[in-house]
């Protein structure tokens, strides 16, 4: 299969979930993860139709930044605070998906505001309690959003989390619904800067459960790749 083919058999099951779950498809953005790909491979993706894509590395983002300037961009990887000057004058740097501390945050804010914009970013929740993931612990989660409602170059736009590998995709149904329930409950609290629009959740194995329990951004690497050049 060529990455066309890739391309047009995720976006029927993503219509397929979609319609499970009695959703719009039109409603889930499909974000490429383009790190360690090949060029060509980007290429024929965007003429396809992609216009997203993430990376996890800010150097790579920086690169592939320069190579695509139609696209989109989306970090969506551990973020160190010395390399969040460079996102922050990446006008098409759309969204930082990957969020996890306060101090974080502080400096997108701050960076923004040199660059005088607001930046668009998630909140990374660690919904499986998984000591080798990065994010916010759920129990956390409120009183972080109410720490950083404050910050006027930011927009938190939702919540993103990175779940478990496992065989069984049925099995992170649970942490799939814990993201949701939390975005439900940040919803409510109604604070500027907080808007519950966007679940980053589900990559190549998973997709599909998580558009059921309401991702409104999927991440997908291998499956619309093929397998990465490590
Ligand atoms: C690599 C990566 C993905 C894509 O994973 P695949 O299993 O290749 O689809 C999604 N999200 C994050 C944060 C990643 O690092």
């Amino acid at each position: 299969m060529n990455s066309k083919e890739r391309l047009a058999k995720i976006q029927s099951k993503i219509k397929a979930a979609a319609e499970r779950a009695g959703r719009n498809p039109d409603d889930i953005k499909l974000v490429a993860v383009s790190k360690n790909q090949e060029l060509e491979k980007l290429e024929s993706l965007v003429e396809a139709g992609i216009t997203d894509f993430g990376e996890s590395r800010v150097q790579e983002l920086r690169d592939r930044y320069e190579q695509f300037p139609d696209a989109n961009w989306h970090m969506i990887g551990h973020l160190q605070r010395n390399k969040v000057k460079y996102l922050a004058r990446m006008e098409r740097c759309q969204l930082i998906h990957s969020v996890d501390s306060h101090r974080l945050a502080k400096k997108i804010n701050k960076r923004a505001g040199l660059e005088d914009r607001v930046m668009n970013i998630l909140v990374q929740v660690n919904v499986a309690d998984d000591e080798n993931k990065y994010g916010i612990a759920a129990t956390e989660l409120i009183d972080y959003l109410k720490k950083i409602a404050n910050f006027s170059n930011i927009k938190v736009k939702g919540l993103m989390t990175i779940v478990p590998h496992v065989e069984d995709s049925e099995e992170l149904r649970p942490y799939f619904k814990r993201l949701k329930k939390l975005s439900n409950q940040a919803e409510k609290l109604e604070l500027s800067n907080v808007q519950m629009e966007e679940l980053s959740m589900g990559m190549s194995n998973d997709f599909e459960v998580a558009i059921e329990e309401g991702a409104t951004i999927i991440r997908i690497g291998r499956s619309l790749f093929g397998s990465r050049g490590y």
